[in-house]
């Protein structure tokens, strides 16, 4: 059976499955070779505390760029103390963040698009290579509403950059579904979010999103293209 087929299979019987069903099903298929990629957005929140009552076996792993929000390490330490799970923090390779801003400035993203992707993929793109190197497949908190790249999203896909299996258990979720889970479970958020920091990411690409904007429009704000991406889930 080639891969598309599996996936295919895959979203067949997650079909009527809640996204808790669906967590069970990938720890059945893929046991030790699957992992979690928390951005400790609202949804991969969601996704960890349903991850915790359903096996502790199952390694959280995180990207810290260097440049996250003090908030965001913050949640990160609350997770630590909070949930018997392994949380992994994956950091940018050194010799190639050096080289980066050597050649290119600190700051180098507010230049131009392509120092923008330059800098996702020293800090973000290749520390998830390796964080994914012992992997088959990786759950993450993708939503179908949270933008116009993401509206066609599957629960299982191909991630064709990395050749594994990628989850989004909460597809086909509407923010008001993962704020009621939030509730109910009295799950953990990131501060800012009362800020109006819908969608975070690093401290100096992500601003508040002012009323009426859709979620992820404070996210590299200075750049026109309004399906921008970091690399991790599409190409930017
Ligand atoms: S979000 Fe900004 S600081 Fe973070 S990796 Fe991308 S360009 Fe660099």
């Amino acid at each position: 059976m080639n891969w598309q087929d599996k996936i295919n299979g895959l979203n067949k019987s997650a079909e009527d499955m809640t996204a808790e069903q669906i967590i069970r099903l990938c720890v059945k298929e893929f046991g030790g070779r699957l992992a979690v990629a928390s951005g400790l957005s609202e949804e991969d929140q969601v996704i960890v505390n349903m991850i915790a009552k359903v096996s502790a076996d199952i390694e959280v792993f995180t990207i810290d760029t260097g440049r996250l929000f003090q908030e965001t390490l913050g949640l990160l330490a609350k997770n630590q103390k909070r949930y018997p799970l392994t949380f992994k923090v994956y950091y940018p390779d050194n010799e190639a963040l050096e080289d980066m801003v050597r050649n290119h400035g600190i700051n180098l993203f507010y230049e131009s698009v392509a120092n923008r992707r330059l800098c996702c993929g020293v800090r973000i793109v290749e520390p998830l290579k390796r964080a994914l190197k012992d992997t088959d497949a990786w759950i993450c908190g993708l939503r179908r509403a949270q933008s116009l790249t993401r509206k066609s999203l599957e629960i299982f896909e191909l991630d064709e950059a990395n050749e594994k299996i990628k989850i989004s258990p909460l597809a086909r979720w509407e923010l008001k579904d993962v704020r009621r889970y939030i509730r109910k479970n009295k799950v953990d958020v990131n501060p800012l979010r009362k800020k109006g920091f819908l969608s975070i990411g690093c401290a100096c690409c992500t601003r508040a999103v002012k009323k009426g904007e859709e979620i992820r429009a404070g996210r590299w704000w200075w750049e026109e293209n309004k399906n921008k991406e970091s690399g991790m889930h599409y190409s930017a």
